[in-house]
């Protein structure tokens, strides 16, 4: 038996067969008679490719998710870029070199361009420069690149897949992926976190000799082991069919109901962070978004996002999960996200200072600007909005006073905005929870952030280790709280949702239930076990 390490990028095991994945070899002829004519055969390859990197996009999109198929879009850019063609076009027309000898020098110089730069991210994009130009280089020199994968499934290995190649493959034939080279930060690493398929990069004492060895790549300890022994044979396939029951069990819930045995149906909806979780919400089949922390569009941008980029991330996330509901919170800066464009006051106690809706506030043209772009965004879906850290009737009216500003503004300029928008709040504050019954007359729901709520009825700051001993996530002021925030909900008509972390704890889907809660906002990946836990709840008897 022959062991090779690497890094760990997914976890699992695979078993079967190394293919080692070969790149194709370009033998490329340099000089050409008539530069025009290469100049069309360039021309052509690039509209091809960027036809290519479209039907890439698409695949990608319904296969991982929108934001490993961003890289394909990505890749149309790049095609565009002026610097890039008109660098290449300049080998063919001033040095009378070949269509493919032009492109393998302009897309390798901007490809070493890529490599010197520090950072790591810009050193990664080298490797989609490459990418692309071998694609250009298969157009020009007519290579059938869809037989690299061989026939039978297989454990592949590379010296480092590009993305194209990454999402190319036929998923039937792959039971998992091996490279000698790669980073975590790569965008191979990101597409194969979102197929869930065992890998493992900086494989590097890989040998060529390996291929067609039996071999079985364990992920959980980041080892391929070629040859394996028996006994290695026998444990590691128990652990790779407990894993595949446990996930076989849970695609099985795809498509069905999240009902309790005696016949209680809430809706299991997921948090995410921006259009980038958008193939998680699909993959794991929730019924909605419950949280959109629309902060995070404001801290992955250096400046402060205009309406316009704004609309847009909300617009993508509206229209791809249509009819879905889309629950979006209003921006929730402060605290412990701070912001270095919003020029914040430093303070002693920021978890109790100047933060979220207190911002959006008193700075009415930053909030506008949110809520104009959410109202615009609308019509392109289900929008819910909601309103964070909510302490007081006044602060709720204000907020509806503001959107209803918003409302008038854009009917003036005639941009239309959905008239089916639902309106909430957090209630994260135990003045929120106590004063439920007043604040449900004024939304259509409540959505309760019980990591906030937490720390504020416990007096425990949620970002300080040292507490940890002293917090109770299950203490029973909070639960109390909960139940009566459901019962002041449903007394006025308006739904009660958790959006916090205690929603997704197994150990409490049952007392939520029994509460009578409506809607349970978590991660991705714990819609479907959540899923199985409340289809085998039967409310009918007393609790275990
Ligand atoms: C919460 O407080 O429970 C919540 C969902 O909001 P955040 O964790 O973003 O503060
Ligand atoms: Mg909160």
């Amino acid at each position: 038996m022959q062991v090779a390490t690497g890094i760990k990028i997914v976890n699992g095991i695979a078993i079967g067969k190394l293919h080692i994945f070969k790149a194709p070899v370009y033998e490329i002829s340099e000089a050409a008679a008539d530069p025009i004519e290469e100049l069309a055969r360039f021309e052509q390859a690039r509209l091809k490719v960027q036809e290519q990197q479209h039907a890439l996009y698409e695949k990608a999109l319904k296969e991982a998710g929108e934001d490993s198929a961003g890289i394909f879009e990505a890749h149309e850019m790049m095609l565009d870029d002026d610097d890039l063609i008109d660098a290449c076009k300049m080998i063919m027309t001033e040095q009378k070199k070949s269509a493919e000898y032009a492109a393998k020098e302009g897309f390798d110089n901007v490809a070493e361009m890529f490599r010197e730069m520090d950072d790591p991210y810009f050193q990664a994009r080298s490797a989609d420069i490459i990418d692309l130009k071998n694609a250009m280089l298969d157009v020009l020199l007519g290579n059938d690149t869809d037989s690299l994968q061989g026939t039978e499934p297989s454990i592949l290995v590379a010296e480092d897949l590009a993305p194209s190649e990454t999402v190319k493959l036929d998923k039937s034939l792959l039971l998992g992926l091996v490279t000698r080279e790669g980073s975590s930060n790569s965008h191979t690493a990101i597409l194969a976190r979102s197929m869930n398929l065992p890998t493992l990069i900086q494989c590097k004492s890989i040998e060529d000799d390996w291929e067609g060895k039996f071999a079985i790549l364990d992920g959980y300890n980041s080892c391929l082991y070629i040859e394996p022994t028996q006994d290695l044979i026998d444990s590691l396939t128990a652990r790779r069919n407990e894993d595949l029951k446990k996930e076989a069990l849970l695609q099985e819930l795809k498509g069905k109901t999240n009902t309790t045995v005696d016949g209680k149906t809430i809706r299991v909806f997921a948090n995410i962070g921006g259009p980038a979780d958008i193939g998680a919400v699909q993959q794991n089949d929730a019924e909605g978004v419950g949280l959109f922390r629309s902060e995070f569009v404001y801290l992955n941008s250096s400046e402060d996002p205009s309406e316009d980029s704004q609309f847009q991330a909300y617009k993508r996330v509206l229209e791809t999960l249509s009819p879905k509901l889309v629950i979006i919170r209003t921006c929730d800066i402060g605290a412990d996200k701070t912001i270095d464009y919003m020029n914040l006051d430093k303070e002693e106690n920021p978890a109790l200072g100047y933060r979220a809706i207190r911002i959006c506030l008193t700075r009415k043209d930053f909030f506008k600007r949110q809520l104009r772009a959410l109202l615009r965004a609308s019509v392109y879906g289900k929008l819910g909005i909601m309103f964070p850290m909510i302490i007081s009737l006044r602060e709720v009216r204000e907020c509806k006073e503001i959107l209803e500003e918003c409302k008038r503004e854009l009917a003036n300029e005639g941009v239309s905005y959905s008239k089916d928008i639902e309106i909430g709040i957090m209630i994260e504050t135990p003045a929120a929870a106590l004063c439920a019954d007043e604040l449900a007359e004024e939304v259509d729901f409540f959505s309760l952030g019980t990591n906030d709520l937490t720390q504020y009825t416990c007096a425990i700051d949620r970002q300080n280790a040292k507490l940890e001993p002293f917090s109770d996530t299950h203490h029973p002021a909070v639960l109390r709280l909960i139940q009566m925030t459901i019962e002041a909900g449903h007394r006025h008509g308006t739904w009660v949702g958790i959006c916090g972390e205690l929603g997704a704890d197994p150990t409490l889907t049952e007392t939520f239930l029994r509460m009578g809660v409506d809607e349970l906002s978590v991660n991705p990946k714990s819609v479907l076990p959540l899923r199985k836990i409340i289809r085998s709840v039967d409310l009918s008897k007393s609790q275990s």
